[in-house]
């Protein structure tokens, strides 16, 4: 469960992984159960989460997982990052949050509290190395959780300083918020999403929804996309579909998700 509410969270916002997660670990509640179906069916249970490449790795992960792993999810950072789809943050997290392990994560709130903490705008491996250094060693989940929780609600993008209780070392505040700034542009903190309406990410969405009922034929691509006057659009942003796996040619020439 840690691993497919982590790779939801990956960039979706929480409130719609909340939603989504119980109905998609009904449909799929093991590894094996995945791993023995094809994608198809995962793509269209992901649909509407957003970046359905996701889909595709995380079946990919549960094959992986049952050829290699015996069905069980890895608990050590080499072969959970050996995982298609799974990244640093995303490996930490499920050793801190479903084996407990002494790890320390750096997502986005995480990463903005580390920079101003630290005053200075912090690289990837810096921002882990800090990270590291300071998780409690007696309660690694507890310590992650509340530095979530701190970016979430403290230190956020206005932070509240004076309700901050890590205030006293806070280098940034302790200098009196002299400069910019620093978690802008810092490891792990997250840059503005560019918006959905009107961006080939709506149309790579309506295609595959519309395929989760059934393949769509080369002459109804634009309008399965949403754009019905823009054929060369739909057909340049099909090749990525096709690219990333979410898509495969179907047999008369059209469209359908991959088997
Ligand atoms: S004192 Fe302010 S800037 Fe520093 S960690 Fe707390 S909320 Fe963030």
């Amino acid at each position: 469960m840690i691993l497919v509410s982590e790779l939801m969270l990956q960039q979706t916002q929480a409130s719609r992984v909340v939603e989504r997660l119980t109905p998609f670990l009904e449909e799929f509640p093991t590894p094996e159960g995945m791993a023995q179906g094809s994608v198809a069916p995962v793509i269209s249970a992901w649909n509407g989460l957003g970046y359905n490449r996701r889909a595709v790795n995380l079946h990919r992960a549960a094959r992986k997982i049952v050829d290699e792993h015996r069905g069980a999810v890895p608990d050590n950072l080499g072969d959970l990052l050996d995982l298609p789809g799974v990244g640093p943050y995303t490996a930490r997290a499920v050793l801190v949050f479903a084996f407990e392990r002494s790890e320390a994560v750096v997502d986005t709130n995480i990463g903005r509290v580390l920079a101003r903490w630290e005053g200075r705008t912090l690289g990837r491996q810096e921002a882990q190395e800090l990270a590291d250094r300071l998780v409690s060693h007696d309660d690694p989940w507890g310590w992650n959780q509340a530095l979530m929780e701190l970016g979430a609600l403290i230190c956020t993008g206005v932070p509240q300083c004076v309700e901050c209780p890590v205030s006293n070392s806070c280098r940034w505040f302790v200098s009196g918020r002299d400069g910019a700034d620093p978690a802008p542009g810092s490891a792990a903190v997250s840059r503005r999403q560019s918006r959905f309406d009107g961006s080939d990410r709506q149309g790579r969405s309506a295609l595959v929804r519309t395929l989760s009922a059934g393949p769509v034929s080369e002459s109804d691509l634009p309008v399965a996309m949403g754009w019905p006057d823009d054929a060369e659009r739909a057909h340049r942003v099909v090749k990525t579909l096709l690219t990333d796996g979410l898509v495969t040619r179907s047999e008369d020439g059209g469209f359908e998700l991959p088997t």
